[in-house]
């Protein structure tokens, strides 16, 4: 079976839209008929600044939404990152075999650092995709399940993996990304050309997925959309609208032809009505679902202990074959 690999970071105390939609979703379709690894990134969530009084609570409450949102412990392996040492060692391997000018290419460090100020971004959020293609490349993944916006971290990720194998013999397997079309990118509801992003958007823009319902009916209510009031898919002239389109479509599996139809003659009061009452139709259930899981710590960690060994065992062997080939003295 081919493998899959993933993960979502812990830097917000609930997932949005965008990460199910985006992501998640796939995931769980996924781990059917592929060897799946999904992980909670602890490692990337600090590399903008982290209250270490929360982080733990969200790290749990991450693999509890993710076992909520459909995850299946018997069919799929989960872990926290930072149970698995062996990703940073990899990390600090692939530092070595990337470029500075290339990792100095990755937009999402652009972004990121931009709104912190470049006096405040550190060296690790620099070097976050190498240690997220550390992630990938320790498991084999043959394909990468994950929202447009990390297209291009697969995409240096693959050129490490080639790189390492015609340097020092092949051992890594090069991945692909696994990007829906549709839904590989969900926009921020106040500005509808931004990306919803857990550390970047602002509480309005964001629909999360721990939301009471009447908190997301206000978001949706209130979402950015234009002066005219025709509902029609139009990314360029119509963002917000056709954001809001592309969230119902995903839910209510009508296409977005059809809700152009549905909608003909309406306001954008009743897309917004109904978009509410979809999201809510999926979310009110989850939490409840999720805090059944964080009630039972001792299920949640029994999870967690058993994907940290079957991770391990993985990684282990990746990272032995990789400091053989690099010409490591074996230790005795
Ligand atoms: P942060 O702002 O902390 O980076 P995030 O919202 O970008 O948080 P991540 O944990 O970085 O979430 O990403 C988890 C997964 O969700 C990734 O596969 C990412 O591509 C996907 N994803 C994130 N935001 C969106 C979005 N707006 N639309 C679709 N997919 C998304
Ligand atoms: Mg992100």
């Amino acid at each position: 079976r081919p493998r899959v690999l993933s993960g979502i970071q812990p830097t917000a105390d609930s997932f949005h839209l965008g990460n199910y939609l985006g992501a998640v979703r796939q995931w769980v379709a996924l781990q059917d008929d592929h060897d799946a690894f999904y992980f909670v990134p602890d490692l990337h969530a600090i590399t903008v600044e982290h209250d270490p009084a929360t982080l733990a609570d969200r790290t749990r409450n991450g693999v509890a939404q993710l076992l909520a949102l459909g995850l299946d412990p018997d069919r799929c392996t989960v872990f926290v990152q930072s149970h698995v040492p062996e990703h940073s060692q990899l990390g600090w391997i692939l530092g070595c075999l990337t470029g500075f000018g290339e990792a100095s290419r990755m937009t999402q460090f652009k972004d990121k650092a931009a709104k912190q100020g470049s006096d405040r971004a550190t060296v690790g959020l620099f070097t976050y995709p190498i240690l997220q293609a550390a992630d990938i490349l320790l498991y084999h993944a043959d394909r990468v399940p994950v929202g447009e916006d990390q297209r291009q971290h697969v995409e240096l990720t693959r050129d490490l993996a080639q790189r390492f194998n015609s340097r020092f013999g092949k051992v890594l397997t090069v991945p692909e990304p696994h990007i829906l079309a549709g839904t590989a990118k969900i926009y921020d509801l106040q500005d509808p050309t931004a990306k919803m992003s857990k550390s970047s958007s602002t509480p309005a823009g964001i629909v999360n997925l721990l939301d009471d319902p009447k908190v997301s009916a206000k978001k949706i209510r209130s979402a950015v959309t234009d002066a005219e009031r025709e509902i029609r898919y139009d990314v360029a002239a119509k963002p917000g609208i056709a954001n809001l389109l592309t969230i119902h479509s995903s839910f209510s599996g009508r296409t977005i032809p059809e809700l152009e139809a549905d909608y003909a003659g309406r306001g954008y009061g009743d897309l917004k009505k109904d978009l509410a009452e979809i999201v809510a139709d999926f979310t009110a259930p989850l939490a409840k679902r999720v805090q059944a899981y964080m009630d039972d710590p001792a299920e949640l960690d029994r999870v967690l202990a058993r994907g940290a060994t079957r991770a391990r065992d993985v990684a282990g062997a990746t990272l032995a074959a990789v400091h053989d080939k690099i010409g490591f003295l074996p230790p005795t």
